[in-house]
């Protein structure tokens, strides 16, 4: 008999249903559950579960009667209605613990996972020609480009070099309110989406689910065909745009030319090839310049991909990594993204928009909401948790690696050379946020004093030993010398505790 298929709720794109290269039987029916203790662990966006939601009932949909769609409380109950005990194949999972789960199920055989360019074997061959600390993005990405053939000229990258960085890190251009690119795709709500939301309602109100942030209406696609338009759509009209303002911040274009496409990629809905194949084939044909290509596929084949595998490849402990001791718990107004009680005009920004979206490109993310974090030492377990609750495209994979080792430094450096954060004078430079905002981002000292500049240097004087090791953070170490004014600093970023700054 052919065994049922049990599909994810990120695994809803056809490649997961794709006989070839090791895949389910193509007679195979399939099993989705949708499982009430997932949506109660955690105090989610409501926005994320809607979409969530959404997508896991429109593929069901157009599946019909291929698939058995249960509604369970836990995952183990789910399957035990839909299959009894019959053997099942299930696509590997994207998290531990859910790895763990269906390892631990007799009746589930699992198969490969699906939907990155690389396969696990080969990131670890990558991974062992490399000592820990030396495993860099940058060298992995031209590995991958390489294996794949992904904008190149022959064994030369095409334009003659790999990195465009240096064009891609623009301020936004000088006066500018917006930056002028075609708005970004958006799809239209269904009847799907009402009964979605109304349930939402009906859990909220009976106290069986508690969420943050708002809900609605849906910006992000929950379908295949939705993806695929949204797709389409960036690749026409606002990749040539991406490249150069792929770091700035606009208070009134919050999304500049990024591809908003992290969602339906991370929910399986579109595959990573498809992206990066279509952006070289823009390239190619004359319709996007080289350095928005780049920095578009850098993202996609790098960054992504990495993260995908140093989250497995790191190892259960990471999870746990504290390397600068922080413990600070996160304050109640950042846990309820109560944004209108902040005065910083870059932290009421971008958590503005986490509580009205879901989303921030990735500067408000590292450079605005993680800088905060890390300033103020809050605890880098919380800090993931609430990344990974509050954002649409967040899952343990994308966001242990991302938290953890990027933003937080957490892992003392076995991803980053250095810890990620500024003064506000980076923020003013970067974006038209500082300009009208209570404080300013040179005043170290006093009422109108950066809670980012206060916050940079005190974050450099507490850790100032280990720091000083670093030599991509030496000479910011050694501007504490040059600091008359140092325990005023230390003053002032004190006595703001953790009150809205
Ligand atoms: P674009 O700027 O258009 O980039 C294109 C694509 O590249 C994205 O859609 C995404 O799939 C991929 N990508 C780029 N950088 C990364 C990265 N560092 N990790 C994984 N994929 C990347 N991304 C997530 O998908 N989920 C997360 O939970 C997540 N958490 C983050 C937390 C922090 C603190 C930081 C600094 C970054 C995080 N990112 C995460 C990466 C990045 O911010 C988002 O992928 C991006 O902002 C999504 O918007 P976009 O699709 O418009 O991206």
């Amino acid at each position: 008999a052919v065994r049922p298929h049990w599909l994810f709720g990120d695994q809803l794109g056809p490649h997961f249903i794709d006989h070839r290269h090791h895949g389910p039987d193509p007679r195979a029916p399939l099993i989705m559950i949708e499982s009430w203790a997932v949506l109660r662990r955690r105090r989610f966006h409501r926005a994320k579960a809607h979409l969530l939601l959404s997508a896991m009932r429109h593929r069901a949909a157009e599946l019909g009667d291929r698939v058995r769609y249960v509604r369970a409380r836990t995952y183990r109950e789910g399957l035990a209605e839909a299959a009894g005990r019959e053997p099942v194949t299930v696509c590997r999972p994207t998290s531990r613990a859910a790895l763990g789960l269906v390892e631990s199920l007799a009746q589930v055989h699992v198969l490969p996972a699906r939907g990155f360019l690389t396969p696990g074997d080969a990131f670890a061959r990558w991974a062992e020609e490399r000592a820990p600390g030396r495993m860099r993005m940058e060298d992995f990405y031209r590995w991958v480009r390489r294996e794949h053939e992904l904008l190149m000229d022959g064994d030369q990258p095409a334009g003659g070099r790999w990195n465009l960085d240096r064009e891609n890190r623009e301020p936004p251009p000088r006066g500018a309110r917006t930056l002028g690119a075609p708005d970004p795709w958006r799809p239209e709500e269904d009847e799907i989406d009402d009964e979605v939301r109304h349930d939402l309602d009906r859990w909220e109100r009976e106290g069986r689910v508690s969420f943050v942030g708002r809900d609605g209406p849906r910006c992000f696609p929950a379908t295949r065909r939705e993806a695929l338009a949204s797709l389409r759509h960036f690749i026409a009209h606002r990749l040539p745009w991406f490249g150069p303002y792929e770091d700035a911040m606009l208070a009134a274009d919050p999304v500049l030319s990024h591809s908003l496409l992290s969602a339906p990629l991370n929910l399986g809905l579109l595959h990573p090839a498809e992206c990066v194949d279509r952006a070289e084939r823009a390239w190619r044909a004359g319709d996007a310049p080289l350095n928005s290509v780049e920095g578009f596929i850098r993202q996609i084949a790098g960054w992504r991909e990495y993260i995908w595998h140093v989250y497995w490849w790191f190892g259960p402990d990471y999870r746990g990594h504290n390397a600068l001791g922080h413990t600070q718990p996160l304050p109640r107004w950042f846990l309820d993204l109560d944004a209108d009680a902040v005065t910083a005009r870059c932290l009421r920004h971008a958590l503005k928009q986490v509580r009205d979206t879901g989303w921030t490109h990735h500067i408000p993310r590292l450079m605005v909401l993680g800088s905060r974090a890390l300033q103020d030492g809050w605890d880098p377990a919380a800090v993931t948790d609430w990344f990974h609750r509050c954002f649409v495209d967040g899952y343990d994979w994308v966001m242990l690696p991302n938290v953890v080792g990027m933003s937080q430094y957490a892992d003392g450096g076995l991803m980053t050379t250095k810890p990620y954060t500024s003064g506000g004078a980076y923020i003013d430079r970067m974006s038209d946020l500082c300009g009208p905002c209570a404080y300013r981002p040179r005043d170290r000292t006093g009422e109108r004093a950066c809670p980012y500049t206060t916050g940079y240097w005190s974050f450099l004087h507490r850790h100032r030993g280990p720091l000083s090791g670093n030599h991509r953070m030496a000479r910011a170490v050694r501007g504490l010398d040059r600091l008359a004014d140092l325990p005023e600093v230390l003053a002032t970023a004190q006595a703001r505790g953790a009150a809205p700054p």
